[in-house]
């Protein structure tokens, strides 16, 4: 069966009772015991709910991986990740982190003992060069956020598997749609549900999915007892949208295709970064000073903060996203105070083409006339 009928067909004849189309929410926190030593496969909501399991089946089979677990938030799936590992533990990872990793690396994990090494991580090559005997991990964005570069998962898998160390991937920004890491060879791919997979802009979840018995079982384990899980409405909402993301997936490419060819042509912007696929661009004005008046200038577009919804959503990754990585390290990686990235949505190509024309007008026309 092909992507886009998996999709669709989530959660559909799974209720036996009433035949319902739509996977009915299960509220319900306790689950009543037959007798002694019985149980109906649910316990406690926290272990297992019936909502919750049709969504984490979905995604592992949409990626090709053993088991699925769902989390309150993509923060909380990468949290469930590191347990996995212990002090004296190296993981290497993807020079440009999305801003929220670094920051839980950084700023969490290490003071538990855990080693980190920030890698510009693009195939099997780059990772043997950087490899320690406490290296117990590596941890790939592909293509990173915000600079888009794309790194060959499979190269890099093949190079960690001999060394015996874990290939993590964070896919949320191609999606499953585009790129399914467990098979390149990842032990475990996970996303920011909250971005593609939800689609809406109004559900915040992770999803993991676990290639291999005793790795699932070990991230079962602490998605249990760590307890960040989803709840009933949130995996409800999120089946919901996802039976949408092969249509959005496409249209969002489309689209991110027409804005890629209307910035490379414009004058006052003088980079475009677009990994080929998916609907996430960014690119560099002129000039950092007319940031703030494009920003004031959209009409369509949103000035927000998250990626991977309908909705259009322009973001300043050097005071947004990235505010938590430190100047130097930001500037290195290209995260510089003229980069916009831009989460396009499924609005029509051309009305996007014409906010963002009319926007960079209308902010260079101030900076020239110095008139607001
Ligand atoms: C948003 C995001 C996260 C964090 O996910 P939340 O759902 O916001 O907790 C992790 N990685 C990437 C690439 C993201 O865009």
């Amino acid at each position: 069966m092909d992507i886009e009928t998996k999709l669709v067909q989530i959660g559909n004849r799974r209720e036996k009772e009433t035949g319902a189309i739509s996977f009915p929410v299960t509220f319900s926190t306790a689950f009543l015991h037959p007798a002694l030593g019985e149980s109906t496969g649910f316990d406690y909501i926290r272990t297992k709910n019936p909502t919750r399991t049709v969504l984490e089946e979905a995604i592992a089979e949409i990626e090709g991986g053993d088991r699925g677990f769902a989390m309150s938030s993509g923060m909380a799936a990468i949290h469930v990740i590191m347990g996995l590992f212990k002090p004296g533990d190296h993981i290497i990872a993807s020079l440009d982190l999305y801003g929220g990793t670094y920051r839980l690396f950084e700023q969490v994990w290490k003071s538990y003992g855990l080693t980190f090494s920030y890698v510009n991580l693009r195939s099997g090559s780059d990772l043997q060069d950087h490899l320690l005997p406490e290296t117990t991990a590596v941890f790939i964005e592909t293509p990173t956020n915000p600079m888009m570069i794309t790194a060959d998962i499979s190269s890099i898998a093949s190079v960690a598997k001999k060394q015996g160390v874990l290939t993590i991937v964070d896919n949320t920004f191609l999606s499953p749609y585009y790129q399914k890491p467990i098979l390149e060879g990842a032990d475990i791919s996970f996303h920011s549900a909250t971005k593609y997979l939800g689609g809406h802009n109004d559900v915040l979840a992770g999803l993991i999915v676990s290639n291999g018995q005793e790795l699932s079982d070990r991230l079962f384990f602490l998605q249990n007892s760590i307890g960040a899980v989803l709840g009933p409405m949130d995996s409800w909402l999120l089946i919901r949208g996802m039976k949408t993301l092969a249509l959005r997936m496409e249209r969002h490419t489309e689209n991110a295709k027409r804005i890629v060819s209307f910035l490379k042509e414009h004058p006052l912007i003088t980079d475009v970064l677009y990994a080929g696929l998916g609907g996430m661009v960014s690119f560099r004005v002129k000039d950092a000073a007319l940031v703030p008046g494009i920003l004031r200038h959209l009409r369509v577009i949103s000035f927000a903060e998250s990626l991977g919804g309908v909705e259009s959503l322009l973001t300043y990754p050097a005071v947004q996203t990235h505010a938590d990585v430190p100047k130097e390290v930001r500037d290195s990686v290209g995260v510089c105070d003229r980069l916009l990235r831009f989460s396009v949505g499924v609005e029509h190509a051309q009305d996007l083409v014409e906010d963002l024309r009319c926007a960079i007008e209308a902010s260079e026309l101030q900076l020239r006339t110095g008139e607001v």
